[in-house]
């Protein structure tokens, strides 16, 4: 049997290898575009690979997922973190977990991963070619001829797409039959102009929620580290907004405000309680450079000063109203979005094949019978933390056990 596999990213390397171990007596060719196999692999996670995340439970699991969620579930009660992480630990590359879960290799280097997908591939008999990108797939009686830039062409039984948001790759699927879910960015930082964090680049608040707000559709919620950088705003809280709000975001072309509580862990009546006994306290001291809560001092200056309270005035003479201002400012100050920004560790794309088109017990076209997917071509998409690579390690593998059995 021939396998063609399109795509030497995660998923095309998982899946051949998979295929490859399933089946020894098969051929599987895996065809990359570019001249340097898992490009993705090598500069993600900061150079540091960001594998999977410590998340063993699949139904927990899923809720990382602001699309394609649903179909994974059972896609992970059969490959899911603790699988990949004895996948590579049985072929000598032990992973290791960080405090919020992301899960990297020990040596901290993403070429270790590299080395071994390669290495393994070698092992299992895959042929990989690179410069070689797929332009044209004519199905045959017996199954695929695919087309190479050059005029090259290589015949297969199965075939096996995983060229990630790639348009070319959504060309080949659509050719053979596919619709495709417009593909729209994920995973991205908020470009926010506003005095308010001017000049304040490089400060983090470790909790934060905020609320996305988007013109004529219900806001969006998410709680986590905010960091502020010299375009605007970045961190977990906004990383994760950015993936949930990824459509919404689009259509609103960028334009949108959010709603940041500085301040999540206090409820508003307990955070007024404890203005109003500094006030007592502290009486003579200048509220601008005596902050009572747990938030940068830079930061907690610049909120007094916006809602037009003296950097002088001193906490007895606060008045109700601004007090008032400043509780509302800390809980719901809003800042208007102007741009998307990058996420130079981890970008994604949502969109792509959609879901109710492939079978995810084998990752099988059910448009074009002996056609695969896996990876980021579907329209699945995950949070930041290790959970695209999983979606690749995952749908990679069930395809390859299809394809090799
Ligand atoms: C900077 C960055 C950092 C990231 N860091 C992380 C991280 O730490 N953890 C995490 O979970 N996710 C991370 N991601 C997301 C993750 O890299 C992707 O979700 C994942 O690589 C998708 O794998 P894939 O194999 O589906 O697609 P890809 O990795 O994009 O691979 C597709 C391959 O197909 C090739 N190709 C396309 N068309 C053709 C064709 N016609 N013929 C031949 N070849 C073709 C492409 O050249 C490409 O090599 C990061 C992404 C970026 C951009």
């Amino acid at each position: 049997m021939k396998i063609v596999a399109i795509g030497g990213g995660a998923a095309g390397f998982f899946g051949a290898i998979a295929a490859a171990e399933a089946s020894p007596h098969a051929q599987v060719t895996l065809l990359e575009a570019s001249p340097q196999v898992l490009a993705k692999v090598r500069i993600s996670g900061g150079g540091r690979c960001n594998v999977t995340h410590a998340c063993f439970d699949p139904t927990a699991l899923v809720q990382y997922y602001p699309r394609g969620g649903k179909a994974l579930r059972g896609s992970f009660a059969r490959f899911q973190p603790h699988d990949t992480v004895a996948w590579f630990e049985s072929r000598g590359v032990a992973l290791k977990t960080e405090p919020d879960g992301r899960m990297f290799p020990t040596t901290d280097d993403s070429a270790t991963i590299v080395d071994c997908l390669v290495h393994t591939a070698q092992r299992a008999g895959v042929q990989v070619a690179t410069g070689a990108a797929a332009t044209e797939v004519i199905p045959s009686a017996s199954g695929f001829t695919v087309q190479l830039k050059g005029g090259k062409t290589i015949g297969c039984d199965r075939l096996f797409l995983a060229t990630g948001s790639h348009p070319l790759g959504y060309r080949l699927a659509a050719s053979l039959g596919h619709q495709l879910v417009p593909p729209v960015p994920s995973l991205f930082t908020f470009n926010i102009s506003d005095p308010r964090l001017a000049a304040l680049a490089g400060v983090s608040v470790p909790l934060v929620r905020v609320k996305l707000l988007v013109e004529g559709q219900k806001p969006l919620e998410q709680e986590g580290p905010l960091l502020i950088t010299h375009w605007g705003a970045s961190g977990p809280a906004v990383l994760k907004l950015s993936a949930w709000g990824a459509r919404l975001l689009y259509d609103a072309r960028y334009r949108a405000a959010i709603q940041v509580n500085w301040l999540p862990a206090l409820k508003v009546e307990v955070l007024r309680g404890v203005l109003l006994r500094v006030k007592e306290e502290w009486a003579r001291k200048a509220i601008s450079k005596h902050c009572p809560v747990a938030l940068p001092q830079r930061l907690w200056q610049r909120l007094v000063e916006s809602v037009g309270i003296d950097p002088e005035l001193r906490w007895a003479d606060l008045s109700k109203k601004a007090l008032n201002l400043l509780l509302l400012e800390l809980t719901q100050g809003q800042f208007e979005i102007r741009g998307k920004g990058i996420f130079k560790d981890e970008f994604v794309t949502c969109g792509g094949i959609p879901l109710a088109e492939v079978n995810f017990k084998t990752m099988e076209s059910r448009c074009c019978p002996g056609l695969y997917f896996a990876g980021e071509i579907l329209d699945v998409d995950g949070v930041t933390g290790g959970f695209n690579f999983q979606n690749a390690w995952t749908t990679g593998w069930i395809a390859g056990q299809a394809m090799g059995g």
